[in-house]
């Protein structure tokens, strides 16, 4: 029986006002599993009316309230991760074992925001103020309504990395789950519910393009927090030319990962192997271009293609799976069209390269000249490594850099001065060293050049979704001339 889901507006499950529909498909069998209400603008007006409404009286609650209503949903999320990843696998394809543990871990980012925000202050005696009798405070506001726009991969993670400090800092949110994959957000409106949250404070939306633009170009929206494909982050950079509204643009990648010739090889190919084909290589800092010294090129490309092809391909319930379906078959067309332009560009197929059927996409490794490649270049958000042969460490950097985005990169060596100098050089927000593919919720995460702008997670989040109010209080009464420049 196919699952008919409900949006989550001012506290209530609703159909859409125009009770248009849309359906969701399981990648494992390509099939419809779900419905989903298509938000109209009547419905984003209302979320959006809601959210403003619930926050009169949010944004001045009790912190010790506010702080124990955010480990309420994580406690939800942690009780629940089992069910909420299963359903997240279902309709997105991502692994069981991957879904479940980020519903858990979930958790985390909404304790340590509550934490924070028990211990933060608002206010800001500025010291160093060079004018007589007068005492200057700056004080961080929250902003207001913040809506969020999630794709459909990691989507608790995206969610808590959003929700949680923006909640913490005293706004209330409209969040628009993605249409390819909306159950996840779908089950977890009715988490929120369970901790009796006052109704507005989280609002959810489904819904495609539409219900996005409408969302984020309204006018009561003071922020938008957007995760997504950097095409699209173009359009919420026009969107939000409406209203004004702040931006944190997290966006995608094409991130290198650089592995020299005194690198520990076991620990690089566990982690190459982990940056790229670990999560069907649908992650946004997928490792997806390595660039390997001269003096290991062949052996090490040896043992990744035997590792490649060892991987083991299955249902993404499955415990013993280790890479599930892609989400849907554009995404395996996009894939095969941009494997099939590199081989007439100059690339040499090692491994895959081919669906094996459905949506299931093996892993692959094609050898490119440079990086005017198209797999070398493109963010495919599949699990395909385009591999380039480098000499010098001048050499391997210019690689790196040598493309528009900017988000995470690697780098192995057992030299530490060496992967010191190199983490420094390579332009990204994120650089792992002999490691890759962690997060944390106090370590900030975010992009550079085309990857966007803006950080989430860590301490500072909590500020980016509040305002600064700089206060003059005057200690003595203005007698002087009223034209005198002050
Ligand atoms: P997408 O850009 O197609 O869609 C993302 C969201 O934007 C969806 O909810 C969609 O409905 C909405 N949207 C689309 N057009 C819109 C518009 N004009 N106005 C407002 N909203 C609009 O991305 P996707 O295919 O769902 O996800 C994959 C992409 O997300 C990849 O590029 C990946 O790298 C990126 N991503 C980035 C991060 C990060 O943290 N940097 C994390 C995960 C995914």
């Amino acid at each position: 029986m196919v699952e008919a889901y409900k949006m989550y507006i001012d506290g209530n499950f609703v159909d859409s006002a125009n009770k248009v529909t849309f359906e969701s498909y399981n990648p494992e069998n390509n099939t419809a599993w779900s419905t989903f209400p298509e938000a109209s603008i009547d419905d984003v007006d209302k979320a959006v009316g809601s959210a403003k409404k619930a926050f009169k009286t949010w944004s001045v609650l009790d912190v010790k309230v506010r702080a124990e209503y955010l480990r309420a949903i994580g406690d939800q999320l942690f009780d629940n991760a089992e069910h909420i990843g299963r359903i997240e696998t279902i309709d997105s394809g991502k692994l069981f074992k991957e879904t479940k543990f980020q519903a858990q871990y979930m958790k985390e980012y909404f304790h340590y925001y509550a934490s924070l925000l028990e211990e933060m202050s608002n206010e800001k005696i500025i010291q160093d103020i060079d004018k007589p009798d007068m005492e200057v405070v700056e004080v961080s506001e929250p902003i207001g309504v913040i809506a969020c726009i999630i794709p459909w991969n990691s989507q608790m993670f995206l969610t808590a990395t959003k929700v949680a400090p923006a909640l913490a800092a005293g706004n209330t949110v409209v969040i628009k789950s993605s249409e390819l994959a909306p159950a996840p957000l779908a089950e977890f409106a009715k988490l929120i519910d369970k901790t009796n949250l006052p109704a507005g404070v989280i609002n959810i939306l489904s819904g495609g393009i539409d219900t996005g633009k409408i969302l984020t170009s309204h006018s009561d929206i003071g922020k938008v927090l957007f995760t997504g494909g950097t095409e699209t982050g173009r359009h919420i950079i026009k969107n939000t030319s409406e209203n004004f509204a702040q931006l944190t643009l997290e966006l995608g990648g094409k991130s290198p990962v650089i592995v020299f010739d005194d690198a520990d090889i076991d620990n690089a190919l566990n982690n190459i192997t982990t940056a790229i084909f670990s999560g069907n290589g649908c992650s946004c800092i997928a490792g997806s271009v390595l660039i390997l010294q001269n003096g290991i090129y062949d052996s090490f490309l040896n043992s990744l293609k035997e590792r490649a092809e060892n991987i083991k391909l299955g249902s993404p319930l499955e415990e013993g799976s280790q890479m599930g379906p892609l989400n849907n078959i554009k995404q395996v067309e996009f894939i095969e069209q941009n494997i099939e332009s590199s081989i007439q560009q100059g690339a040499n197929i090692i491994t895959g390269g081919k669906r094996v059927e459905g949506c299931y996409f093996p892993p692959t490794i094609i050898e490119c000249p440079d990086r005017t490649v198209n797999t070398a270049n493109t963010e495919l958000f599949g699990p395909v490594l385009s591999v380039i042969k480098f000499k010098t460490e001048e050499d391997a950097i210019q690689i790196a850099n040598d493309n528009d985005y900017g988000l995470s990169s690697g780098v192995f060596s057992e030299d530490e001065e060496k992967c010191k100098r190199v983490s420094k050089s390579i332009e990204a927000g994120i650089c792992f060293t002999n490691c890759y593919r962690f997060i944390s919720y106090a370590a900030s995460f975010g992009g550079r050049k085309n990857s966007g702008y803006g950080r989430e997670s860590g301490s500072d989040a909590i500020r980016d979704m509040q305002l600064k109010k700089t206060i003059w209080v005057s200690k003595a009464k203005v007698t002087e001339d009223p034209f005198k420049i002050r």
